[in-house]
């Protein structure tokens, strides 16, 4: 079963691979980024309470992001597996989700860290441009789409995130570093995280946690 969580800092690569391994392994991508992004997007409660915090690279408070993933892992199409992508973020949401999993019969069981030295976070963050449609990423130089500012997959226009400045940034790889880096230890303890190099290129990193991904399904 892969009941997967994927980890690292903004700018590791979670989300290129994240696209990736759903496709491959048929499991659904539950980003809670993603999610946060469409809630802005339909001024829902949630989006408006959670804008100003996301835009300034803060952490939205541990209760609504936790109920936010109970509400998702409870639909069926996370039943045969499902790939966690930004979640948890901090101790309070690890230990709530390994008391939820269990009882839904969803316990995670892989935890895939991606690491990528600060230096290089930077310039991935600056020339990264996505697709707010189907959540791919590019790279102005190193990744860049066939057609300028026009998403490969789905021919959506490509946007730069709002928090993928300088400010938010350094506001997001502290927030990593303090609350969410204690969760590789966490999950070490566990006995599922899984390393992996991030400074290598995207092709190489898939193929790496693909084998891993493929002995563990
Ligand atoms: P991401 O797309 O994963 O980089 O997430 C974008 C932003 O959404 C983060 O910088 C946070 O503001 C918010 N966010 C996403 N996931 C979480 C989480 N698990 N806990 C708190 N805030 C989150």
């Amino acid at each position: 079963m892969l009941n997967i969580i994927l980890m690292g800092p903004p700018g590791a690569g979670k989300g290129t691979q994240a696209v990736d391994i759903a496709e491959h392994f048929h499991i659904p991508h539950i980003s809670t980024g993603d999610m946060f992004r469409e809630a802005i997007a339909n001024k829902t409660p949630l989006g408006l309470q959670a804008k100003a915090i996301i835009d300034q690279g803060g952490l939205v408070p541990d209760s609504l992001t936790i109920d936010l993933v109970k509400d998702r892992l409870s639909k069926d199409d996370c039943a045969n597996g499902y790939l966690l992508d930004g979640f948890p973020r901090t101790i309070p949401q690890a230990e709530a989700l390994a008391e939820l999993g269990p009882k839904i019969g969803r316990a995670v069981n892989l935890a895939v860290n991606i690491s990528v030295p600060d230096e290089i976070l930077v310039d991935r963050i600056a020339q990264r441009r996505v697709c707010p449609k189907c959540g791919a990423s590019y790279h102005l130089v190193n990744r860049k789409p066939a057609k300028d500012g026009i998403c490969d997959r789905c021919g959506s226009e490509l946007i730069q995130r709002k928090d993928d400045n300088a400010e938010s940034f350094k506001v997001r790889l502290e927030n990593y570093n303090k609350q969410t880096s204690p969760l590789l230890d966490y999950y070490k303890k566990a006995g599922f995280l899984h390393e992996f190099n991030g400074n290598q290129a995207v092709e190489t990193i898939r193929q790496e946690v693909f084998s891993l991904l493929e002995a563990n399904q």
